[in-house]
């Protein structure tokens, strides 16, 4: 079925058209014609399922041709990442409206933000932390929210989330739409959705563990501290082109990204300890093709949408099956296809089997040709915690001796340069010494007034000088 049998606007058809949709997604298929009758629903939908365009149109339909002046509709995402993606979206399908729109969340000033909520735009986006700072003011009201999404719910409740949106929903009238998503439907999440909805129309609740179709997954059994080397070799060899490459750790991120970089081989990073303006800048340099790999922590799994990529690879075996999948959802987009690598050391078999048993399907393993898999790194891959604060102690211990050091080295030259001063104002007094006698005995004596007055002071001195240069030139003019 086409976009324009959804019942949409037809500008919003001609924005999916513009976007290249060619027809919609199972999901968009399944939640536009009762989202957009004003249903509530429970959307069991993964990144990759083409969700966000799934409540992003039912929700602009509804809006459009709508009085401005209020925020009609609030978007709740539970990452940065996700949010700036979900906006970003909406600004594109919302092209050919006049729907207004702003994304808020933390990391950035808030003042542009505080715009928005004055400005009354008709959609926000937004993380539910910022939110609540904004809703401390007078300013920002939810008061006229006739419908609410709840996007990655299950992410939500992961980042502990669940206190902060009951707080938003004091904010939002009970009277209102409310369309709930979530990659997975555990308890809590059916616990919500049971207090936030009313009689909705529920979407392949069959919990998703696949990862989207036409994706080829493997799985590259390799010794852990080869892991760098094979990653490496396959770069090399152009086997993987442009990928997203996730880590278990910020600090192998951070080794990871250095390494590549050191082998020539373009690398942003994106995780927890990045400020927002590091991880924008990574995510748009990947994105332009400006960096060749961005490394991530599972920070980033979910949000990124990176068009036409290639490959993710999972360095690390993502520790919960769910996991595993949202990152392979990163490739492999609604009608792209794409290739997932996984990298697992002999002590991630284990969690590789977990995986396995959620996908339904074991995955196949693939042997590098030529590889040396028995060769012995000569450098260490990850540095253990206690050698990096040992590390960093030492690193501080020696900044405090140099501080020391120097504070000892800039007292010695003050009391120097003090000592030199006194030593010269003793010299000066006792040179000065007999003047200041005869002056304060004789009051006109050789140094005081008359001295000046006689003609020997400052003017009698200049006096001569313009005389004898006078003379001085007589000669040559002569
Ligand atoms: P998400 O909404 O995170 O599942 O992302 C889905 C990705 O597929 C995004 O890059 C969308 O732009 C794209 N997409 C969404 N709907 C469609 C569609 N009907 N046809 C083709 N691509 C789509």
């Amino acid at each position: 079925m086409p976009f324009s049998n959804l019942g949409l606007h037809p500008a919003l058809v001609r924005a999916t058209a513009e976007l290249g949709y060619q027809r919609p997604t199972p999901i968009q298929n399944d939640a536009i014609p009762p989202a957009v009758e004003g249903r509530d629903l429970l959307a069991c939908a993964a990144t990759g399922s083409g969700k966000t365009a799934a409540f992003l149109l039912p929700i602009l339909h509804r809006l459009n041709g709508r009085e401005r002046g209020a925020t009609r509709a609030l978007i709740l995402a539970p990452t940065r990442e996700l949010a700036a993606q979900i906006h970003e979206n909406l600004e594109a399908l919302a092209k050919h409206t006049r729907i207004t729109s702003a994304v808020i969340f933390g990391g950035v000033g808030m003042r542009p933000q505080e715009e928005a909520f004055r400005r009354r735009v008709d959609v926000l986006v937004a993380t539910p932390g910022r939110l609540l700072d904004h809703l401390q003011h007078p300013y920002a009201t939810l008061a006229d929210v006739e419908i609410l999404v709840l996007d990655e719910a299950d992410r939500m409740l992961d980042m502990g989330f669940l206190p902060d949106i009951r707080r938003v929903l004091r904010h939002v009238p009970e009277r209102r739409q409310t369309l709930l998503l979530s990659a997975t439907m555990p308890a809590p999440i059916l616990e919500l959705a049971r207090d936030l909805l009313d009689d909705p129309v529920t979407i392949n609740l069959e919990p998703r563990a696949t990862p989207a179709s036409g994706i080829r997954q493997a799985v590259y059994p390799v010794p852990g501290e080869l892991k760098p080397h094979l990653l490496l070799e396959l770069l090399r060899r152009g086997e993987v082109g442009s990928a997203i490459v996730f880590t278990r750790t910020k600090h192998r991120a951070n080794r990871l990204a250095e390494l590549l970089d050191r082998e020539g081989i373009s690398a942003a990073r994106i995780h927890g300890n990045r400020s927002q303006a590091q991880r924008t800048e990574a995510l748009a340099g990947f994105k332009k093709g400006r960096y060749r790999i961005l490394v991530a922590t599972d920070i980033a799994q979910r949000g990124i949408d990176v068009e036409a990529l290639e490959h993710v690879v999972n360095f690390d075996v993502p520790a919960v099956p769910e996991d595993y999948v949202h990152r392979v959802g990163r490739t492999g987009r609604a009608e792209a296809t794409g290739e997932a690598l996984t990298f697992v050391s002999p002590e991630e078999e284990g969690d590789l089997r977990a995986i396995e048993r959620a996908i339904g399907r074991r995955l196949p393993r693939v042997t590098v040709p030529e590889f040396d898999y028995d060769r012995r790194p000569t450098e260490r891959f990850e540095i253990p915690i206690a050698e990096r604060i040992a590390a960093i102690r030492a690193r501080k211990a020696e900044e405090r001796a140099r501080a020391q050091a120097k504070a000892e080295r800039k007292a010695q030259r003050e009391a120097e340069e003090l000592a030199r001063r006194q030593a010269k104002a003793e010299r000066r007094q006792a040179t000065a010494s007999p003047a200041v006698r005869g002056e304060s005995a004789h009051g006109n004596g050789p140094g005081g007034v008359d001295a000046r007055r006689n003609g020997r002071g400052g003017n009698g001195r200049r006096r001569r000088r313009r005389r004898g240069g006078g003379g001085s030139h007589a000669p040559a003019r002569g």
